[in-house]
């Protein structure tokens, strides 16, 4: 038999047959007919179903006694949990309880958080993709209107230009390989920006070797650079945008020669960037090394460019975000501590919202992730939903501590993680295949998995468990996620296109809103309808020591719980030669990696694509964040992964 479903891993989304024998999957069939990847999955994708039957599944609920777990059924574990939560919201108010997560679930169960936590009186709720691309989305919301890719990866092979910033397609987003070697023999000019020369680099016509946190720089001075030149799109600047006259002020005092000086990349590279740009159609598409290397305002720099040439809403052009999980997109779209599911939240939203859930909304705004376990706070009860914050948050030792100070902690996974040991309550959920509801892809294509096995043991789906908590604190919701899908769309304007029959054929076209790929061909989704120039400056960072990148390796994902079975990778910090040379340190030799936050033992190891003055660790590394530090964004409160100062010490 085989079952259709969507790949748990990177936000490609590919599609999935899942060949299933004495109700166990037995190997993974690429699905010819899914409309982006056409038979195409990476060597993760097809060995995905191992990730169901790793060693240490969670089969029954776990309740902390003491130091250890002490296994308990449903109904004893749920209870206390409610009664706990009871009490926390009687002492501390509903703003002391948080749901944190979802981006490994589906879009019905993170509408189900999303409702649950404002039921309970608060709007702490947060995806992870606080911490990956949130800035991402909020800065294309006020820019264009919507906080997502604006054209579909199948767009590359049309763009005559493709810039990737920050991002390594070769380890992250495999199958795009595919998509980047089909647009090269089309004859699309790539140019890759990144500190480090990566896999992906060597693919690049026009390779950037800029420095970690300067891209801001060397967006403002390419934007100075073309508009002194005339070189930018004069006429959809002044046609289908606003406010190019403070941006073009804001860049005038970028000069190519600072820009030498601060970026790292020699003036004759940046101006063929600068030219290459202006080529129609080029799309602008990013990764983490932007998000989480400048925060929000590398990436409204950036798209500045993309308005100033004009090359959005038109074939092979406009930007793409490369999302790194299943359903990343769709989480953040719906979980968000100062939006609400129908829209800003203000009082009108939130009457609205109250009249569709039958209760009344919380109008202050919540906590995002990192600000409730990175800084001091008021919760003291937080639900965690397939999210391993003591693995992937920074300043780890911080994170731990802080967890461990909470009243309560209920922990929804499928395996015993770092955030599971630190639980009162740990409760055993379904994975992927074992479920059913819709993901989002990073291309906003909405696609229905189907359930192809059971979960083990008394493992249930997410969305019964959360189905449950609610029925018992006192809100009745479905448990049926086609149900919830329609109420969902019922909310959230942006899905309200969406038909269920399309989301389940992964041979048509389901993205929203209403199925277009190539947005704002007629005009652009803010509530004037124009593209808005944000302008932002440059703030400078005096450095001392190396500093501290990390990134994805392709046979790893995020925090490694679903790839033990791969590739066992030692913790290492790889180094440019030169540096280990001035430092005497020899290849393979244990070092000790040295931040403000913390230190660790881990080998090192040199990397040819390093500049002098940079560190590099795989960021599912058990280590990693023990070291990076919790600087978070000003706005966006992503924590800046990459940049934290470092030094090597010998041991
Ligand atoms: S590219 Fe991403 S979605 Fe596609 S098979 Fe590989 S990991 Fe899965």
């Amino acid at each position: 038999m085989l079952i259709p479903t969507i790949c748990p891993f990177c936000g490609v989304g590919c599609g999935l047959l899942l060949d299933v024998e004495g109700g166990k999957v037995v190997r993974v069939i690429p699905e010819k007919d899914h409309i982006v990847s056409k038979g195409k999955i990476c060597g993760k994708g097809a060995t995905a179903h191992k990730t169901l039957y790793l060693p240490g599944r969670l089969t029954r609920p776990l309740k902390r006694v003491g130091d250890s777990f002490v296994e308990v059924g449903w109904n004893e574990a749920l209870n206390e949990i409610v009664e706990r939560i009871k009490e926390v919201k009687e002492k501390y108010g509903g703003k002391a309880i948080a749901i944190y997560g979802g981006c490994q679930n589906s879009l019905e169960e993170v509408y189900l958080m999303s409702k649950l936590i404002r039921f309970l009186g608060s709007n702490n709720v947060d995806s992870c993709a606080r911490i990956c691309h949130e800035p991402s989305a909020t800065a294309l919301k006020e820019v264009v209107g919507i906080g997502a890719s604006g054209t579909s990866v199948e767009e590359i092979p049309n763009a005559k230009v493709l810039v990737i910033a920050g991002e390594q397609i070769t380890e992250s987003h495999p199958v795009l390989t595919e998509y980047l070697i089909e647009a090269k023999k089309h004859g699309t000019k790539i140019i890759v920006i990144d500190p480090r020369f990566t896999k992906t680099a060597k693919l690049a016509d026009l390779y950037i070797p800029v420095n970690q946190g300067t891209d801001v720089y060397l967006y403002n001075a390419v934007g100075n650079y073309l508009i002194k030149r005339g070189l930018y799109d004069e006429e959809f600047v002044k046609v289908r945008t606003k406010g190019f006259e403070e941006y073009a002020k804001t860049v005038s005092r970028y000069t190519l020669e600072e820009a030498e000086r601060i970026t790292g990349v020699p003036k004759e590279l940046i101006i063929k960037f600068a030219e290459m740009i202006t080529i129609k159609p080029t799309i602008f598409s990013w990764g983490l090394g932007l998000s989480e290397g400048g925060g929000i305002n590398a990436i409204r720099a950036f798209l500045n460019l993309m308005l100033l040439t004009g090359n959005v809403g038109i074939k092979g052009a406009g930007p793409i975000v490369y999302r790194g999980q299943s359903n990343v997109q769709g989480s953040g779209d719906l979980l968000k501590p100062w939006i609400l599911p129908n829209g800003p939240l203000n009082e009108e939203n939130a009457k609205k919202l109250g009249e569709l859930w039958g209760f009344e909304i919380p109008l202050e705004k919540g906590l995002t992730v990192t600000d409730a376990l990175l800084t001091e706070n008021d919760i003291r009860a937080v639900i965690l939903v397939n999210y391993n914050v003591a693995h992937s948050l920074p300043n780890k030792s911080k994170v731990i501590k802080r967890l461990k100070e909470m009243d309560l902690v209920v922990v929804l996974d499928s395996y015993m993680t770092d955030t599971a040991k630190l639980a009162h309550y740990v409760l055993p959920v379904a994975m992927w295949a074992e479920s059913e509801g819709s993901v989002v892809s990073l291309d906003r294509l909405v696609k229905w998995r189907f359930k192809a096995v059971e979960p083990p043991g008394e493992a249930k789906q997410a969305l019964w468990v959360l189905a449950e908590l609610a029925e018992r604190l006192g809100l009745k919701v479905p448990k049926d996620p086609k149900v919830i899908f329609e109420e969902m769309k019922k909310v959230v304007k942006l899905y309200s296109s969406l038909k269920l029959e399309d989301v389940m054929d992964h041979s048509k076209n389901s993205r929203y809103p209403n199925g277009e790929i190539v947005l704002y061909e007629d005009k652009f989704y803010t509530s004037d309808g124009f593209a808005h120039f944000i302008p932002v400056e440059y703030r400078p960072v005096n450095r001392k020591g190396l500093v501290l990148i990390t990134g994805r390796i392709v046979t790893k994902y995020n925090t490694d719980t679903l790839t033990t079975y791969m590739n066992d990778e030692e913790d290492i910090v790889y180094l440019n030669a030169e540096d280990m040379k001035s430092m005497g340190i020899k290849e393979g030799q244990e070092v000790i990696l040295k931040s403000e936050c913390g230190e660790v033992t881990v080998k090192a190891k040199s990397d040819p694509g390093l500049k002098k003055g940079y560190a590099f660790m795989i960021n599912s590394s058990d280590l990693v964040n023990y070291v990076v530090c919790d600087i978070l964004d000003p706005e966006t409160r992503i924590p800046y992964y990459k940049s934290t100062e470092v030094v090597i010490l010998s041991r």
